[in-house]
């Protein structure tokens, strides 16, 4: 399950960013994970419990967005949705489709205190 080691980094981040600054505890954690990124975000959710246990953000809670998958089309020039990384253009069929958004895991925001 790699939503393990990217629960364990998205901790690594939360860490850093608070580093420094007067906060004792992190209450909430608000992700966006891609439509294309193969990450699960019922697993997410369940590494994520587990790696928080014992840290600054134990017991906060975890929000996610799903960013939708985007792609450029080089056939028809249009900017499409796409559903999956395998998919062809919704519009021409044409599988010259260059991925622009919908593979990103990052942290949006944070509730500290
Ligand atoms: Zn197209």
């Amino acid at each position: 399950m790699h939503e393990m080691a990217l629960a364990e980094g998205v901790l690594q981040i939360v860490e850093d960013t608070i580093r420094g600054q007067n906060c004792t505890r992190v209450t909430a954690i608000r992700l966006e994970i891609g439509a294309l990124s193969h990450v699960e975000p019922d697993a997410m959710r369940f590494c994520f419990d587990a790696v928080i246990r014992g840290s600054v953000a134990e017991g906060a809670r975890l929000e996610i967005d799903t960013a939708p998958g985007r792609a450029w089309c080089h056939n028809c020039g249009h900017e499409v949705a796409l559903p999956s990384l395998i998919a062809a253009c919704p519009d021409c069929g044409g599988f010259q489709v260059q991925v622009t958004g919908g593979q990103e895991l990052r942290v949006k925001d944070m509730e500290v205190n």
